[in-house]
């Protein structure tokens, strides 16, 4: 079976190198041909001699997405891709404005198997994981398509990004080299519904990156009823590797939380995460959950802000999230649904 030169990071592709009998520096140059100037065919490296590009031929291929959907917002030019993987399987990313920049939205695994009951990503279940080329080529695809730039980029599509820990460090190393993409991990956000053991072991990698925790509950019992891995690892255990990364890594900690009229907005909730979180360095982004066709979760305006009131005056760093490409369904999961049923 040919091997996926793209998940490949500088140094691993130099090994290859001398594996195929060949010079190291040859993988740098192979190396820029694929993350700098991203070619599709081995047959577009001129400067690499027939002979050696014939062995990549025969060894590799390159990976590639296609993009099968794409929506555009018209009220805010966000713009959701639908991807088709060589295996037929199907991921999607949003590629969003703001006035810092542009942020793109990648997913990290096909399905999820997290089971978090407001969540389209994971009705269907699991399907696999994604590898670092299938990461990678959501940014460049979205680049090379909307001829933008990606400023930043967050993994909060669909999957568990520490589900799916090794390709997704591989993946950042890739995206941050200097060689490629280029992108400091300051620009990163990972998202994670709390897979606790996998907080501690990202900790010891020190990345610049900013971890969001998706919290959406104050009380074991509430959490453990909407997200299931609550009842692995619950809120204390959650809340102290989120202690031992901010020490670690000196990054202050994201906290969401979907905002669910009747499940979570009380007062009783808010002042409920200004004791959980206080002393915490962080930062708490509210957001009106996405209404799915599959359940009836909804978000009430007047809850929600009397909510972030409440935590402002408890002294919590809190903003309700904007909601972007409200007209194409960019939530998370909602578009793979549709076209896969
Ligand atoms: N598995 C990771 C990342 C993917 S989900 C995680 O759980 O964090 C990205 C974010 O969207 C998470 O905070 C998730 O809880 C949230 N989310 C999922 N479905 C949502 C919905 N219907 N409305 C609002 N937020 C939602």
């Amino acid at each position: 079976m040919k091997k996926d030169i793209l998940s490949y990071d500088l140094e691993e592709l130099c090994n290859e190198m001398e594996l195929l009998g060949e010079k190291k520096f040859r993988g740098k140059q192979v190396y820029e041909w694929l993350h700098t100037k991203r070619v599709h065919y081995f047959s577009n490296m001129s400067n690499i001699s027939s002979s050696l590009r014939t062995k990549l031929d025969d060894e590799y291929y390159i990976n590639s997405l296609k993009i099968v959907r794409k929506l555009e917002s018209s009220l805010d030019n966000t713009v959701k891709y639908l991807y088709e993987l060589i295996d037929g399987n199907h991921i999607e990313s949003v590629l969003m404005e703001y006035k810092h920049g542009n942020s793109l939205c990648i997913s990290t695994q096909v399905g999820c198997k997290m089971g978090c009951q407001f969540c389209a990503s994971t009705i269907a279940g699991f399907k696999r994981h994604l590898t670092p080329s299938e990461m990678l080529l959501q940014v460049y695809e979205a680049e090379r398509d909307s001829g933008k730039h990606v400023d930043s980029i967050v993994l909060m599509g669909i999957g568990e990004p520490l589900d799916n820990f090794d390709n997704v460090v591989k993946f950042l190393r890739i995206l941050s080299f200097e060689t490629g993409k280029n992108l400091s991990l300051r620009h990163v956000s990972l998202s994670t519904c709390g897979l606790v053991d996998k907080i501690y072991e990202l900790a010891e990698y020190r990345f610049g990156l900013t971890l969001s925790i998706s919290l959406h509950a104050v009380t074991d019992e509430k959490r453990s009823e909407i997200m299931p891995v609550n009842k692995k690892y619950n809120i204390a255990a959650l809340l102290q590797a989120c202690r031992d990364y901010i020490d670690k890594t000196g990054r202050r900690i994201s906290f969401e939380y979907a905002v669910i009229h009747g499940v979570n907005d009380t007062q009783a909730d808010a002042d409920g995460l200004i004791r959980l979180l206080k002393g915490i360095n962080c930062h708490v982004n509210l957001i009106p959950v996405n209404e799915i066709k599959e359940r009836d979760y909804r978000s009430d305006k007047n809850a929600l802000h009397a909510f972030a009131a409440t935590l402002e005056k408890g002294g919590l760093n809190a903003t309700i999230r904007r909601t972007l490409g409200a007209d194409i369904d960019a939530a998370c999961g909602q578009l793979r649904r549709e076209y896969e049923v």
